[in-house]
């Protein structure tokens, strides 16, 4: 038949869009059987939750009874799920998912910062640490168990001190994977978290819908329960999604990675000041400032002889004057293969006071990871490092 044949020859020669376009299908049609269609429950909110239970044709009280089987007993299946009718708890299983958290490493001990490296479903690694009680960290009283979580797979925004931008961006995480972080390690530290601070690898703003997605979750009473005032986010600078931050009616608090208080300084190091230079991110902040109730803290790296000069520290204070920031002092954590160092510990008390005597509420935070490579990045890539040569990797 010369219609089937016509067409056999068409799919001989590959080029043809017809063939071309059934093969596409073929294969799409293939990798979505090969996926489970599936959505991670862990990223829904109580509504959505609501309304899954309603489309299953269960009553309300079903969505409460699956919220504490996910945060409250911290379940990591539907079968534990007892209380609900076994055919709705299969129906579950066919369309959701848990997720996958596996912890790899840990380095660290009980009451020193512990850091974990996790592997996901697809095999990325990320890392979050955990840092036990301390002073007054971010505005929060003491004895808080503080927990540091990665918002991204790697960084897009290549700050020149910072070992997460080194291996470049691989993907956004998804909500369920920023929530695991503080189920994974309450599990596996046996701690209660009360303090979360969004300063793992990535730049959690450059993730704004799963960034607010995972915050509700953490903060909402049905979910980890954790108050809007013990969340620190903090960004490199993306001024635009500053402005949206302070329109969401959240009361969390924003730590802005400063390093540098002229255009100069940010420019040699933070690759994002070309973008949104210091003026531009500084409004943005007066914008934030205007809307929420809680102050902002500067995030300041002491790298010597790059950003500890006087004259930086001077113009400092200007800043933090202007938006009432308190200001976070933090000693560079050297990162294996970078040039940077922290500066003498006398040119660090001499930064601090200059602030001080200006009237600055200004901290000097000796970091605690500093012997496990606390550091946002530096676990993940050393591990892939190592798996791709291990005579590159500084010895543990
Ligand atoms: N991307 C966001 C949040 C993750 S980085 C941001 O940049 O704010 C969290 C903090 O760790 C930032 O203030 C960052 O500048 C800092 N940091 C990165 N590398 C560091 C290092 N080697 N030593 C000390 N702090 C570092
Ligand atoms: Fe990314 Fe923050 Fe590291 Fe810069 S400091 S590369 S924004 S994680």
């Amino acid at each position: 038949m010369p219609a089937k044949l016509s067409l056999g020859r068409a799919f001989l020669q590959k080029n043809c869009p017809l063939f071309t376009r059934l093969l596409r299908t073929r294969n799409a049609v293939k990798f979505l059987m090969s996926q489970k269609l599936s959505t991670e429950i862990k990223s829904l909110q109580l509504e959505e939750l609501g309304e899954m239970a309603r489309r299953f044709g269960e009553p309300v009280y079903r969505t409460r009874q699956i919220a504490d089987w996910l945060y409250r007993k911290r379940a990591q299946s539907f079968d534990e799920m007892t209380d609900l009718p076994s055919e709705f708890r299969n129906q579950l299983a066919e369309q959701f998912d848990f997720g996958k958290i596996e912890m790899v490493r840990v380095l660290g001990s009980r009451d020193a910062t512990r850091k974990f490296l996790f592997r996901l479903s697809d095999e990325s690694l990320i890392e979050t640490v955990l840092i036990p009680a301390s002073p007054a960290l971010y505005g929060s009283r003491s004895d808080r168990r503080t927990i540091c979580i990665s918002t991204q797979v790697g960084c897009a925004y290549g700050c020149k001190f910072c070992a997460s931008g080194l291996e470049g961006f691989s993907r956004n995480l998804k909500p369920n994977e920023i929530v695991d972080q503080i189920i994974a390690v309450e599990r596996e530290s046996g701690e209660k978290i009360d303090n979360v601070v969004f300063m793992g690898m990535g730049e959690p703003l450059a993730n704004f819908k799963n960034l607010i997605r995972a915050i509700r979750i953490i903060n909402a009473p049905w979910g980890i329960g954790i108050g809007a005032r013990h969340i620190t986010v903090s960004t490199s600078g993306l001024a635009p999604q500053i402005r949206k931050l302070a329109d969401e009616p959240l009361q969390i608090r924003l730590a802005i990675s400063l390093h540098g208080a002229t255009d100069e300084v940010r420019d040699r190091i933070m690759p994002i000041n070309h973008r949104y230079n210091l003026e531009t991110l500084l409004s943005a902040c007066d914008y934030y400032v205007s809307r929420k109730k809680q102050r902002l803290t500067f995030e300041y790296i002491l790298i010597d002889s790059v950003n500890d000069s006087d004259e930086q520290a001077g113009l400092i204070a200007r800043h933090s004057k202007r938006l009432s920031a308190k200001v976070n002092l933090i000693p560079y954590n050297t990162v294996y293969g970078l040039p940077w160092s922290r500066p003498s510990w006398n040119r660090q008390e001499k930064f601090l006071s200059i602030l001080r005597d200006r009237g600055i509420a200004a901290t000097l935070r000796r970091e605690k990871g500093h012997d496990i490579d606390a550091a946002c990045g530096q676990l993940r890539l050393q591990n892939e490092a190592r798996a791709r040569n291990p005579n590159l990797v500084k010895p543990e």
